[in-house]
């Protein structure tokens, strides 16, 4: 049993599996999550349950964060009962959302202001590989907690690696997401082309996947293209939430703001469907 006891904020298709990793790897967990439905899988496997964020922080060393956006971390931290609520120090918070390096740098800062340490660590992989725990993680902040933070996100990812200081995390997982919504776009857009040029999409994805263009997303969308399966492994919507950020960042460039723009427009019909549903758009 290990004597770290971890907190887990935000139990949706990533956080979930996640989650369960370190249940797996013997430590404490407790868990929060806003719809209670969510946190019965977990209580399950032996976690227990916090009624709020607040009471979470207090009765662990190490709490964890995988929720949507910049608007929930907000909520999180500084809404009635939140972490900053319960006043506490010498806590290590990691969290591991895909939101803006801004609102990292301003959480590391109130974190260190009251004494405990804040690291963002956002990840790259989607909801098969946090159930093989096989992610990689891409973490921001200082060195210190970065060191204490990396024995237990190995149990989480195959790759943890220090990026800089706070926000450095983020901002490379807004870069990698910047490419996955072109290659999601491009695979969506070489499938429809083929088809409306009467070439069978099954046997393109098998021209694909023996092409040195093969790649683990190439060949989970396709299948999810070929099998019209558009269930959410990454919400359509995510991704647009994603380029925004990078977007607010500077990202300005030609296939990105494309991306961008398809993305908004199918989100408007298809945002609770798989990112894979800009086929749709087509
Ligand atoms: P999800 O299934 O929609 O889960 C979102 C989680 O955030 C839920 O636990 C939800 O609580 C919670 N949440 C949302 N707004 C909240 C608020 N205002 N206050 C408290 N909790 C709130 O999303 P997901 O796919 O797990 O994604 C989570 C994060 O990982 C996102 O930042 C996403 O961009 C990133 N990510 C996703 C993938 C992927 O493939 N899915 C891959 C890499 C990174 P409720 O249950 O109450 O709604």
């Amino acid at each position: 049993m290990q004597t770290t006891k971890i907190g887990w904020i935000g139990l949706g298709i990533m956080g979930k599996p996640m989650c369960s990793q370190l249940i797996n790897a013997g430590y404490n967990v407790a868990v929060y999550n806003r719809s209670k439905d969510k946190e019965v899988t977990l209580t399950a496997m032996g976690a227990t349950a916090a009624p709020t964020p607040a009471a979470l922080i207090q009765q662990t060393d190490v709490v964890f964060i995988m929720v949507t956006d910049d608007n929930a971390i907000h909520q999180l931290f500084d809404g009635e009962d939140g972490l900053l609520s319960a006043n506490t120090s010498g806590r290590l918070i990691i969290n591991m959302s895909t939101v803006s390096p801004g609102i990292s740098r301003h959480y590391a800062q109130l974190c260190s202001n009251s004494g405990n340490s804040y690291l963002d660590a956002p990840v790259s992989g989607s909801q098969k590989q946090a159930e093989d725990a096989q992610l990689v993680i891409m973490v921001g902040g200082d060195t210190t907690a970065f060191n204490t933070a990396k024995p237990m996100l190995e149990n989480i990812g195959k790759m943890v690696t220090h990026t800089g200081g706070s926000g450095t995390g983020n901002t490379a997982k807004l870069s990698i997401n910047t490419l996955l919504a072109i290659q999601a776009q491009g695979l969506a857009e070489a499938v429809s082309f083929a088809a409306q040029n009467g070439i069978d999409p099954q046997q393109l994805l098998t021209l694909i996947n023996n092409s040195a263009l093969a790649s683990t997303f190439i060949k989970i969308k396709g299948d999810a293209l070929i099998n019209k399966n558009y269930k959410p492994a990454f919400a359509l919507k995510n991704i647009v939430k994603d380029l925004k950020l990078a977007e607010d960042e500077g990202m300005a460039s030609p296939l990105g703001t494309a991306s961008l723009n398809s993305f908004k427009e199918a989100s408007v019909e298809y945002g609770d469907d798989d990112i894979i549903a800009i086929y749709k758009l087509l």
